[in-house]
């Protein structure tokens, strides 16, 4: 997911809608707004689809009012996969004595099920199947008087993934896990302020960067006193999602103080490296494997060319939650450029393997249209294991390396070569210059390595073995 907000401009919404179209990569099911206006209080518009069709018309924006807002671009993870109601949708709303507060969450709660069913005993009426429901009854419980002290004891009894931007009738807040698993970088806007998952969402509303927010801080921002920080939790090793790096964030976007693209970049140069093969083009599979083939070419000096365009106007398959439609999508997404393709031998380079369905069609696709050869790189290790904290990874007997060998899986596609990145490969091109440390590893790598730097509580309940 995406989230985003604004404190300290006229009209915050329609900053937040920009911010959110800018991380609508994130998600694409839904989005929501809420804001604060001295006058007309809160106010919150939540609806399905891309926020460049919901949230541009007059009649939404108009309900927006206030110089205070924050906003969310859904795709599903836990909780109702591929069946998304608007009740789901976020920023959440809850009304304490003190008055209310809105939040919108990036990651996944590992302990969700045990605190749902434990507040739920203890009365709370929850309206949503998110596990992010869950921080609004966590904070309605606390005893503290302020509304982030109150964030703060919610927090402090989530496990899991969680970058938070929540707002109160004054203050913007965000809040990252201890382990820093998701992104959320601050930014500044004239006199305002400005919270986004990441940097690209800053560019689009022509703020400056300031900093990431840290692991485990949390920064309270009011138009008098400015940012002040506070470390709530324990302190613990951060352990940024690697996946971010290699296919989640845009390509435009900074982490951890390096592009996105440039990674991406080296980690094409790493695989041409790792695993070269004689061939006669380096095509990308759009968009995500685009940064990654760049690499390859220019590390290979094989040429690099589109031999498969993609349709704009389509979604990424993989955000679209079912299966059957996800099957349909490939070629509605992509076709191969014929022209480039016949009688080539055919480098591919694609961001992940995942169920493998995608990657076989492409495959299809290009052997029909004449190709010679075809050969897989892909730009990430074998996804063996899934995410649990807010990447949506099929189960686990569905991830085609979960079961079979890297030769397994080239027989299973029917192509001439595949090859992954290296974990330590991937860590390099992340600009970890000696590797991974596998005593202590630098990021979180969970669906290439199986190690969970946070124990899925909820899952192993549900009888997931690590
Ligand atoms: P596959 O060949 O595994 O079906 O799909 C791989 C391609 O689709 C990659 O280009 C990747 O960007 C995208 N993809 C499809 N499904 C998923 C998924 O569930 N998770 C992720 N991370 N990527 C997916
Ligand atoms: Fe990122 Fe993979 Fe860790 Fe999920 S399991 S947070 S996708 S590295
Ligand atoms: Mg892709």
């Amino acid at each position: 997911c995406g989230v985003f907000g604004v404190l300290g401009v006229k009209d915050a919404a329609n900053f937040v809608a920009l911010g959110l179209h800018a991380l609508q990569h994130r998600g694409q099911e839904a989005g929501g707004i809420v804001t604060h206006d001295p006058e007309q209080g809160f106010n919150s518009a939540r609806r399905f689809g891309y926020v460049r069709d919901t949230f541009t018309s007059q009649s939404v924006m108009e309900t927006l009012p206030g110089p205070l807002g924050i906003g969310h671009v859904r795709y599903s993870t836990a909780g109702s996969k591929g069946n998304t109601q608007i009740r789901d949708v976020q920023p959440f709303f809850g009304e304490f004595s003190m008055g209310g507060a809105a939040i919108a969450h990036n990651g996944n709660i590992t302990n969700a099920n045990a605190l749902r069913r434990e507040l739920i005993e203890r009365g709370s009426i929850f309206q949503s199947s998110s596990d992010s429901e869950c921080i609004i009854h966590l904070m309605a419980r606390s005893l503290q008087k302020g509304i982030p002290e109150r964030m703060e004891d919610a927090l402090r009894r989530v496990e899991g993934a969680f970058s938070v931007v929540a707002m109160t009738r004054t203050k913007l807040i965000g809040v990252r896990d201890p382990r820093g698993v998701r992104p959320l970088v601050l930014g500044k806007l004239g006199d305002g302020w400005v919270l986004s998952s990441e940097t690209c969402a800053l560019d689009i509303i022509g703020a400056d960067f300031v900093r990431e927010i840290e692991p485990g801080e949390m920064v309270v921002i009011t138009e008098d006193k400015g940012v002040e920080s506070i470390f709530p939790f324990r302190r613990q090793k951060s352990r940024f999602c690697i996946f971010e790096h290699v296919y989640f964030s845009r390509p435009d976007s900074i982490l951890g103080g390096r592009s996105v693209y440039e990674t991406r970049e080296a980690i094409g140069r790493e695989l041409a490296k790792e695993a070269p093969v004689e061939a006669d083009l380096v095509c990308p599979v759009p968009d995500s494997g685009t940064p990654a083939a760049v690499g390859f070419a220019a590390e290979s000096g094989i040429p690099f060319g589109l031999g498969i365009v993609r349709n704009q106007y389509m979604g990424r398959t993989f955000i679209e939650p079912s299966e059957q439609i996800r099957n349909m999508g490939v070629r509605l997404k992509l076709n191969v450029n014929r022209a480039l393709i016949k009688d080539k031998r055919v480098i591919l380079v694609d961001d992940s393997v995942v169920r493998g369905t995608t990657s076989r069609k492409i495959k299809e696709m290009i052997l029909d249209a004449g190709a010679a050869e075809v050969h897989f790189r892909i730009a990430s290790p074998p996804t063996a294991w899934p995410c649990f904290y807010g990447v949506d990874t099929p189960e686990r007997d569905k991830l085609l390396a979960a079961t079979m060998s890297e030769d397994e899986m080239r027989d299973h596609l029917k192509v001439d070569s595949l090859k992954f990145i290296s974990l330590d490969g991937l860590y390099r091109a992340v600009g970890v210059g000696e590797g991974r440390n596998n005593a202590s590893p630098q990021y979180c790598d969970a669906c290439f390595s199986g190690e969970y730097p946070v124990e899925p509580a909820d899952m192993i309940a549900q009888g997931f073995q690590m």
